[in-house]
């Protein structure tokens, strides 16, 4: 138990948006309150956004205090959590520079991850390397940190699996330093895989169909509003559907009996609303006004939380320094051992300068 060690992460791409909550977010408060690990490890990672991003290094930088204020505001706490940003920690190029060694490139074109982000970027005819290289990265990151959990969404269980297989073949070639990942990724398939408020698979930063935790009442109660919900259920009376029904996924990945006892109490359940739609003669009016109630309950608190981290924008880079020079140390121990396992620690090696001398010495005689 006490020698659990979690690691997660973000692109500084943009603002951290509802699906990274239900994804990741919620599940590392919970996880760096429970007293279960000895530690949580929360990385901006701005070199792995650079990958993608290497002609618009700005927005990378401008989005790095973005991603922190909304780690601080979800609940993170600097005083349990260390929050760092990846390109402060030159220790992990140097791992991924290693790694790279046990990784085919048919094992990466492979990726399943990779692949649909190659084919969303347009890189197909031209993917620069350290896109393509980054899953190999991404393995630097969380065994940097010796990270035994991974929370995550659905999209990552393709780089968790990468990383255990470099962990495997460096402990296996060289000697047993590197500890294997477990992907922890949410109990149901809505908040595995947010769609966005358009209705498209995933809600995501590269797509623009997201609500931002940022985003104010107003704007979160304009989004639902147009949300994507059944294009066949026109009459209230109509019966309705769920597949795909963005509306009740959301409600999937959000809503709780409690909220049901505060707004919707004809209802007991979500089992019940579902219900009552499928039958016909309820609304979607009536849905997204329950689920408007569910979502400015969440994010209310988060808003204001972040209107206080706001006001001290300075506060917050001084959280990430100290967290990047805590992260650089317990990389740089690592890095330690892994070079220690792949012999190349000559100058600490007092045995090895020894025995050639003696070596050279009896041959010389
Ligand atoms: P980008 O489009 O720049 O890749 P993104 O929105 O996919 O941005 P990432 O920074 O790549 O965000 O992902 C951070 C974390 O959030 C990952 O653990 C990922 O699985 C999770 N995540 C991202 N989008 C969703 C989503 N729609 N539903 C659930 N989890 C998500
Ligand atoms: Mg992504």
């Amino acid at each position: 138990m006490a020698d659990k060690i979690i690691l997660t992460g973000d692109r500084p791409t943009g603002k951290l948006h509802v699906g990274h909550y239900v994804g990741s977010l919620r599940r590392r408060v919970v996880l760096q309150n429970s007293g279960e690990y000895k530690r949580t490890m929360v990385m901006i990672a701005d070199a792995q956004a650079l990958t993608d991003n290497f002609d618009n290094p700005e927005k990378v930088r401008q989005n790095i205090i973005e991603v922190a204020l909304d780690y601080l505001s979800v609940g993170l706490d600097p005083e349990k959590s260390v929050l760092f940003i990846q390109s402060q920690i030159p220790e992990l190029t140097e791992l991924t520079f290693f790694y790279s060694d046990l990784v085919t490139v048919a094992r990466l074109q492979r990726n399943p991850t990779v692949k649909n982000e190659i084919k969303l970027r347009n890189f197909e005819a031209d993917i620069p390397v350290g896109f393509f290289t980054y899953p190999i990265s991404q393995a630097a990151d969380i065994t940097a940190f010796k990270a035994t959990t991974v929370p995550v969404g659905e999209d990552q269980l393709p780089m968790i699996e990468q990383t255990r297989e470099i962990v495997r073949k460096f402990n296996s070639i060289y000697a047993p330093v590197l500890v294997e990942p477990e992907a922890l990724i949410p109990s149901d398939a809505a908040s595995r895989r947010l769609p966005g408020t358009d209705g498209k698979a995933k809600m995501s930063k590269s797509l623009g169909n997201c609500i931002y935790l940022s985003d104010d009442a107003d704007t979160v109660a304009a989004r639902i509003k147009t949300m994507y919900t059944d294009p066949e259920h026109l009459r209230v009376s109509d019966p309705g559907h769920l597949e795909g029904n963005t509306v009740f996924t959301y409600l999937e990945a959000f809503s709780r009996p409690e909220h049901f006892e505060r707004y919707l109490p004809e209802y007991a359940s979500l089992d019940e609303l579902k219900a009552h739609y499928t039958r016909g003669g309820l609304g979607d009016v009536k849905v997204k006004k329950f689920l408007t109630a569910v979502m400015q309950e969440e994010l209310e608190p988060i808003r204001k939380r972040r209107k206080e981290y706001e006001r001290d924008i300075p506060a917050v880079y001084e959280i990430l320094k100290k967290g990047s020079e805590r992260a650089r140390e317990i990389a740089a121990e690592t890095l330690h051992e892994v070079k220690d396992a792949m012999r190349i620690n000559y100058f600490e090696d007092s045995e090895l300068i020894r025995e050639q001398a003696e070596r050279y010495r009896k041959a010389a005689e």
